[in-house]
This record gives C-alpha cells, sequence and structure tokens, in this order.
C-alpha cells in the first residue's frame, strides 16, 4: 500500500485539532459511532490505492456520518486524473463534470472527483475551467465550508479547517475567508442558507455578513441553480426560518424581489400581520410537506400589495388571488420550474379563495373541484389551513374544513369531470356527425355544466339531445386561463 504523504499543514491541524478529534471520538464510542465507510466506498478507495492512487471519501457523506445522518450520496476525492480513474473502473461514466467520474456500485453512482481547484473566477458562476492538484490539502480548500471539507479514509479524519469543531457548535462556516469564497461562487451563499436549515444549524455571523455584503452576486447565478437550493430550503425541516435567514441575507432580494412589496403592507381586520409575515407564517404552517404545496403558501398572497384598495380598517384586495396566480407564474417561468409545476402551484394560489358554508349545495362543491381539479382539493384544504393558523387562527382544521374534505368524497360520487360523463367525445362525432376538433370539447364541457348543475342528467340519452342543441348554438368563446 501507498504510503500517503501530506504537506506541512497536516502536522499543524492534527496539533490544533487533536483536541476536537479527540472529543469527537470519545463522543463516537460513548454513542456506538465509529468512522465506518459503507462497503462499496472502502471498496472504491481499496480499487484506487491498490492501482497506486490516493483516495479519501469527503464532503458530505461525512459530514452527515459523523453528525449520525443518513448520508445522501458519497463523494472519493482521488490524486487520479479522470482518464486514470476510467481504467481502475472501466464501467464508470465520465459525465465530463469538471473532473468527476461517476462510479456505479451495487445500484449506485459514486462521485470520484480528482483532486482540483477552480481556475477562473471571473463572473461568479460555476466556474467552467478545473485545475487539478497533487494534493488533498488543496482539494479541501476549495471546498465550501468546513463541515464539508472534512475527509476520510475510513480510520483518521483529515480536518484542516475544524469542521468537527463546527459540528459540534452547529456552525456553517466558509472555508477560510468568507468574503473571498462567495465571490468566487455566489451559488454557496443559498447552500450556506441551505445547509443551515437542513441541518438546523446557525450560521457563522462572519459567514452570514459576507453573504449580505455579497448577496447582489446571486443575480450571476443560473435560475436553476438558485431555483434548486431554494427548493431543498423550501423541503427543510424549517422552511420558516430558511426564509427569514433569505431576507436577512438580502438574498431573497435577487430571485424572489416581489416578496418584499409585502413588507410593513398592513392589512385590515382579522389579519393582525402585514403580507409578508402573513406570507411567512403560512408557509410555516401549512400542513403539507410537498414542496409545491409549501410554495403555494409562500406565494398565497403575493398579489395583495398590487391589489389593496384604500387604507385601515377599510383596505380591501379584490382580485389578489388573480394577480397573485399570474406574479405567481412568472416567479416560476423566471426560475425556470417545468410547465406542469408551475400550473400546480398557480392554480392553487388562484383558488386559495375558495367559498364553503355549512349550506353550500353539492353543486358548488362539485364546481370547487372541478375548478381546483380533483387531484388537488386535499392540497387547496392545507393551504387552507396554513392560512388559517398564519392569520393567528388557532386552530387550521376547523369543523367547516373538515365538513368540506367530507362533501368533496361525497359529492364526487357524481360526475366532476367530462370523463364521468356517459357520452364521450366519439359518440359526438358518430352519433352527431360533429367534426373532430375543440368544439367537441367545448360541447362536452357544456354537458358537464349541465350535469353540474343535477346529477341525474348523466343519461346517454338526455347528453345526446342536449348536446344537439348544444351543437346548434354559436360556438362559444373558451374560459380565458390565468
Ligand atoms: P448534499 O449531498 O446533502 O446535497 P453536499 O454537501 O454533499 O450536500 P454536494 O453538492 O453533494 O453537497 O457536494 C459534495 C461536496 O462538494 C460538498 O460537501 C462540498 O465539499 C463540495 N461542494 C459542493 N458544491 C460546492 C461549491 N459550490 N463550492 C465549493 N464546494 C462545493
Ligand atoms: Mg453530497
Amino acid at each position: 500500500m501507498k504510503v500517503v504523504h501530506f504537506s506541512g499543514f497536516y502536522t499543524l491541524e492534527k496539533l490544533f485539532c487533536s483536541r476536537y478529534t479527540s472529543g469527537m471520538q470519545k463522543n463516537a464510542a460513548r454513542s456506538g459511532r465509529h468512522i465506518k465507510l459503507p462497503t462499496s466506498v472502502s471498496w472504491i478507495r481499496n480499487q484506487l490505492l491498490r492501482a497506486g492512487f490516493e483516495a479519501y471519501a469527503v464532503g458530505g457523506g461525512v459530514r452527515d456520518l459523523l453528525l449520525g445522518r443518513e448520508p445522501k450520496d458519497w463523494d472519493v476525492a482521488t490524486n487520479a486524473t479522470p482518464v486514470q480513474i476510467q481504467k481502475v473502473f472501466p464501467n464508470s461514466v465520465y459525465a465530463n463534470r469538471f473532473g468527476t467520474v461517476g462510479v456505479r456500485r451495487g445500484g449506485t453512482t459514486y462521485e470520484v472527483t480528482t483532486y482540483r481547484v477552480e481556475k477562473s473566477y471571473t463572473d461568479a458562476r460555476h466556474p467552467d475551467e478545473v485545475e487539478f492538484v497533487k494534493q488533498l490539502d488543496e482539494d479541501l480548500a476549495r471546498r465550501d465550508f468546513t463541515v464539508n471539507a472534512i475527509a476520510t479514509d475510513g480510520k483518521q479524519l483529515i480536518d484542516p479547517y475544524k469542521g468537527q469543531g463546527d459540528l459540534k457548535q452547529k456552525l456553517i462556516r466558509a472555508v477560510g475567508n468568507a468574503n473571498e469564497r462567495f465571490q468566487e461562487d455566489a451559488l454557496r451563499m443559498m447552500r450556506a442558507v441551505r445547509l443551515a436549515v437542513e441541518l438546523g444549524f446557525k450560521i457563522d455571523p462572519k459567514t452570514q455578513d459576507a453573504i449580505l455584503h455579497n448577496s447582489e452576486r446571486l443575480k450571476l447565478v443560473s435560475p436553476e441553480r438558485i431555483r434548486d437550493e431554494f427548493m431543498r430550503i423550501i423541503a427543510s425541516p424549517d422552511p420558516y426560518r430558511g426564509l427569514n435567514l433569505l431576507l436577512d441575507t438580502k438574498l431573497v432580494d435577487q430571485f424572489l424581489p416581489e416578496l418584499l412589496a409585502g413588507k410593513d403592507f398592513a392589512q385590515a381586520k382579522h389579519h393582525k400581520d402585514p403580507v409578508l409575515d402573513h406570507n411567512l407564517l403560512a408557509l410555516k404552517y401549512v400542513p403539507s410537506e410537498d414542496p409545491l404545496v409549501r410554495l403555494a403558501a409562500l406565494l398565497h398572497d403575493i398579489g395583495k400589495p398590487q391589489s389593496a384598495r384604500g387604507t385601515g380598517q377599510r383596505r380591501t384586495f379584490h382580485g389578489h388571488e388573480v394577480i397573485g396566480a399570474r406574479m405567481t407564474k412568472a416567479i416560476m417561468r423566471r426560475l425556470h420550474f417545468s410547465n406542469a409545476d408551475i400550473e400546480r402551484v398557480t392554480n392553487l394560489v388562484r383558488h386559495h379563495m375558495f367559498m364553503f358554508q355549512f349550506e353550500s349545495t353539492d353543486k358548488a362543491i362539485r364546481r370547487i373541484i372541478r375548478r381546483v381539479g380533483k387531484e388537488n382539493v386535499d392540497d387547496l384544504v392545507d393551504l387552507r389551513v396554513g392560512d388559517r393558523l398564519g392569520s393567528g387562527v388557532r386552530i387550521g382544521y376547523n369543523q367547516k374544513l373538515q365538513l368540506f374534505k367530507e362533501r368533496v368524497v361525497e359529492v364526487q360520487k357524481d360526475p366532476i369531470d367530462t370523463r364521468m360523463l356517459k357520452i364521450n367525445g366519439n359518440d359526438l362525432i358518430k352519433d352527431l356527425g360533429i367534426p373532430p376538433g375543440p368544439r367537441v370539447g367545448e360541447i362536452m364541457d357544456a354537458l358537464l355544466e349541465d350535469v353540474l348543475d343535477d346529477p341525474k342528467r348523466n343519461t346517454k340519452r338526455y347528453l345526446l339531445k342536449r348536446a344537439k342543441e348544444i351543437a346548434a348554438e354559436p360556438a362559444q368563446k373558451s374560459k380565458a386561463n390565468v
């Protein structure tokens, strides 16, 4: 086996880290934990070692293992070049992502990355050039946070930046000079907030100051990368704290400035909080774990400042859900969400004001279901619960909402969409000679309206008769979308 030589820093780090290391090991012993790498990671290391290279587990996997959390993925750093890595693992894939080779083992892909530093940081985007380096210490130096810059061979920890100390103190701290690190890669600022809320850590004050100071540079990062970190913050155990961190550091200003219009924007009547605070509280209390439903909660009243009329107790926000839906669509497009995701969130924001009374008719309920879509009703109710709890109401599900949920199930025994009608588009084309095209859909929609009014009308005989009448009427304009 090759003897691994470390440069000077290692002795130094051994000196000032021994305290942490021994503390950590004591801890590990007490909790019955030790550095036990997964067998696949050890196997990958051993293959590389046998071929004469160095290899260490690094990054999030080591961090999570030391925290006693289930690692999401594993990264291995090595002094072998991508070509050499591929020779050691003939079935690997070189995705050409900055020297990272994907090695598959037991159904999982492990990222094996050549020791490297980023080469040019002209625009704070992810660098498109990397430079391979010889030493592990140089590779650890380019990593974002101290807790992500710990390497291990399964026996020892190599921890030049005292990541273990920060793990103990639950701190996200930049490696080296925070200011410079965020100037190199602005996405790291989002990663700091994301890691803080995922792990339940604080951000070290100096690191947080540096984020505030460099926040405008986030504009240089691609929308996809911002979106992915943002959605992980939303999906985390504490999205409310995440949003507050994004506000405190002014990162929100860079990618979601619409939220800020609600700052100190007073509401009337039962709403004691300004619009922004209320949106954040709805996110805090929405019971859903679905990140898109949580996003809808955060954005549900985003249209309020624009739709406000009047002041004081007489202030109204008529149509804020329509404006809000439009804004939601624009925001999500800008962040390159998929059309399906945009549709779902926009739809929830658009319909969050749905009315339900004890005396609501089946017909009224069927119309709500039809408008928002059967598959979205539970999410809509969750959004309403978050909205209520976020307005200071102590109980989310009141009797009324419970009853609404029951009635939703009840009324769906009757048709609520055209697929539940006793005839279909083909019947119209065959039996009534209506040419295929959009007109068929329009007639089916009109028939559904009729059946929503009275479910007894859902017979083939009635519907064909009615279709004939409707077909004779001039074509309607199709309903405008949001
Ligand atoms: P998770 O896997 O939970 O998302 P992670 O910390 O493992 O978190 P990855 O994106 O898997 O994050 O990255 C693996 C490692 O690569 C990190 O732990 C860190 O050492 C390094 N890293 C990732 N992104 C950056 C970055 N933008 N700047 C510097 N180092 C980074
Ligand atoms: Mg990872």
